[in-house]
């Protein structure tokens, strides 16, 4: 919600945490001591919009904050009817005594991708194969002015999982296998939030998820358990979540997942110790939908649950639907003191900041001006060139592609046609549909646009009435819409029965073909791959099927590199690089139209970094004592760090913790034990004494 205010508020306010002259902490300390019980647990509660029956009990219960589930929608379906239905629950917020507005948050996974009309863009999966940050920090700030467009504030992504195995079900939702792809695309947190958190009325509250480990379960089973001795999970796991919050993310969502058995949900060290201690985040961590209420393994809430999970540190519990037993639940927890209040007035300090920072009390309404950019040409133009450059050309014998425009062209296929089928799951629906589900360009309408004469073109989606006398076919295949809960394949991973008649049918014509795999993840084809001239992975592209058409037809040379090692067969998962297995094709592999294989390219490394901080611990005449406390300010974990000081003379007699040399007046500690291992924003020590007088030391740290 950001309009202009009507008048300047500070005009009107009354009360210092209605000024916004004031600093945040000042006005998240006056209406903190304003709050009565039930203000405060009313902000540690989301519910679903679907719930909410009466819409007067948003006030009544103080409710802090709304979602709209994958399912949850309006009617009709578009941007006018979203910011209409958020500004009238935004005004029934604010009737109540202190007038705190709710925060809405919503999937915005791929786009806007509840709001009919919306700009789609390639899932993440498509977006790790363009290996471009900058263009996807573009796609956060578009995805941003459409969802504030409707009023909405918040963002439940980036998913930042990095997926360990393919059979997961939520392997679209993931940038990549390496930890290093993930890290470089949290530039979408940057994106959508803007540089500063409010800074623009287009900044909206974006979501680190699904905090930990999600990507590493066991058999890539959704929220199962991810079984990780530590160093792993942070090595593998935590330094994406390291980078989302250096970059200033609002908040936190934890994984319906376990690691060694402990669901992220109960995870004190995890959430508390680590996220909010080591790493320094200051947002609010809020629940997954109904997470909670499952700790026990039943549905139905229980005090016990709720109480683990607070003190786990979750500042906000999406219930999303019981929400008055949730909250008489809550309550007892805290007479009974099984909650400490220090604990609800930590989140509530939490969920109040980054609502002040949004600018939510002083532009709570939609900003309609926003609204027109819903499905606008300018983000359709952006998310098409997201599209071109996701493709990754696996396969291009004989150079069929590109084909020309003045080709004779059979396309075939039950993705060829279908918007639903290439926007995945999390469109227009939770799990997605087949379908004309929303507005954009198929795969067929772009080949029909990029060719020079469209009668040229046929189209058949089984295949059936090819000849001899085409060029080539296009059979575009592959997965359909799918979501949590159902996109596991625990068996094999092939194409369907559809798709395979349909390549027979191509096959039997004689005529080359090329295949547009429109899928979440690699599947099972090498039995298949050498009836294929050329194979383009798509991925799941969204409401821009043009950009498809653009690398086809050589308007782009393809330049996506796979985002995940690609299996030689279904039993090969999990493989991943650096396992020593041996993929069909590997990470970062991806042709280009010249005939070769530029190579991987480089990885988008981590930011390393680190800093050494001196202490003077004690001195005497002749002598001094010294602590070095060495920080990863980097993005990445990292061992192999070396401090370095001047001695000013001094000469060191003992040291703890390090291997020590000395040359030319200088101190040399370099980390060679593994318990020196640092993750992204961890610290560690060392001391020493030493013969003479200290000086004033900078010490330097370098990392490699
Ligand atoms: C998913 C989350 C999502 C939430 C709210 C859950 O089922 O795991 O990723 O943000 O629903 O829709």
């Amino acid at each position: 919600g950001a309009a202009p205010p009507s008048e300047p508020a500070a005009a009107t306010a009354a009360l210092p945490y209605q000024d916004p002259s004031l600093p945040v902490p000042q006005r998240v300390d006056d209406l903190l001591a304003r709050m009565t019980l039930d203000d405060k647990l009313g902000q540690m509660t989301q519910i679903e919009k679907e719930a909410l029956v009466p819409q007067s009990d948003l006030a009544t219960y103080r409710i802090g904050s709304v979602l709209s589930g994958g399912d949850s929608t309006v009617s009709p379906n578009n941007a006018q009817t979203w910011a209409d239905t958020y500004d009238s629950l935004q005004r029934t917020a604010l009737t109540t005594p202190l007038g705190i507005p709710v925060i809405y948050g919503i999937d915005a996974v791929h786009g806007h991708n509840a709001v009919r009309g919306a700009t789609l863009f390639p899932h993440n999966i498509g977006l790790g194969a363009t290996r471009d940050p900058d263009l996807v920090e573009r796609v956060g700030r578009a995805v941003a002015e459409e969802v504030a467009g409707t009023g909405i504030d918040w963002s439940f992504a980036p998913c930042l999982c990095v997926v360990r195995n393919d059979r997961w079900g939520r392997t679209y939702e993931s940038f990549g296998e390496k930890p290093e792809l993930p890290t470089a695309m949290t530039s979408f947190i940057t994106g959508m939030q803007g540089p500063t958190l409010g800074a623009d009325p287009a900044s909206v509250l974006t979501t680190a998820k699904h905090y930990l480990g999600d990507g590493g379960t066991t058999g890539g089973v959704d929220q199962g358990d991810t079984q990780l001795s530590e160093a792993e999970l942070r090595a593998v796991h935590l330094p994406p979540f390291a980078e989302a919050v250096r970059r200033g993310v609002g908040s936190v969502m934890l994984s319906y997942s376990s690691w060694n058995g402990v669901r992220s949900h109960a995870h004190r060290y995890l959430v508390t110790d680590v996220l909010k201690g080591e790493l320094g985040f200051t947002g609010f961590v809020v629940s997954d939908w109904a997470a909670v209420d499952q700790l026990d393994g039943q549905s139905g809430f229980t005090g016990a649950e709720i109480a683990t999970a607070v003190n786990a540190g979750v500042d906000m519990v999406m219930v999303p639907h019981d929400y008055t037993r949730f909250l008489s639940l809550l309550r007892g927890e805290v007479n009974a003191g099984r909650v400490p209040m220090a604990r609800v007035d930590d989140a509530n300090r939490r969920i109040l900041t980054k609502k002040f920072e949004l600018g939510l009390f002083e532009r709570p309404l939609t900003d309609r001006s926003y609204t027109s950019t819903v499905g606008s040409a300018a983000h359709r133009s952006l998310a098409r060139q997201a599209v071109r450059e996701s493709q990754v050309l696996l396969k291009n014998d004989g150079g069929l592609l590109p084909l020309p425009k003045s080709a004779k062209v059979f396309v075939a296929g039950k993705n060829a046609d279908d918007i639903g089928n290439q926007s995945g799951g999390w469109t227009v629906g939770w799990q997605g549909r087949s379908g004309p589900v929303t507005e954009g360009t198929t795969i067929l309408q772009g080949i029909r646009a990029a060719v020079t004469d469209p009668s040229r073109v046929t189209y058949d989606r089984y295949g059936n009435g090819i000849d001899g006398s085409y060029t080539a076919a296009v059979a575009v295949v592959g997965e359909t819409p799918y979501a949590e809960g159902r996109g596991d394949r625990p068996g094999a991973m092939g194409l369907d029965q559809e798709d395979m008649a349909t390549l027979a049918r191509l096959k039997a014509s004689g005529v080359p073909v090329a295949v547009v795999l429109v899928s979440g993840r690699p599947l099972d084809i090498a039995a298949q791959l050498p009836d294929w001239r050329a194979l383009l992975a798509a991925w799941l592209p969204g409401t821009e099927g043009a950009g498809v058409a653009d690398v086809l037809f050589g308007d782009h040379a393809p330049t996506g590199k796979l985002p995940v090692s690609w299996m030689r067969s279904a039993s090969q998962q999990p493989v991943n690089d650096g396992d020593g297995k041996s993929p069909l094709f590997p990470y970062g592999h991806g042709l280009t139209y010249d005939g070769t294989d530029p190579g991987p390219g480089p990885d988008p490394d981590p930011v390393g970094g680190c800093t050494a901080d001196f202490r003077l611990v004690n001195s005497w005449p002749g002598g001094h004592q010294a602590e070095i406390t060495v920080k990863n300010t980097g993005t990445g974990p990292t061992s192999g760090w070396t401090v370095d000081w001047a001695l000013d003379g001094a000469s060191v007699t003992s040291l703890w913790n390090g291997t020590l040399t000395v040359a030319d007046g200088r101190a040399t500690v370099r980390n060679t034990s593994s318990n020196g291992a640092l993750s992204p924003g961890a610290t560690t020590s060392f001391g020493y004494t030493a013969n003479g007088s200290a000086g004033s030391p900078v010490p330097r740290c370098v990392t490699g």
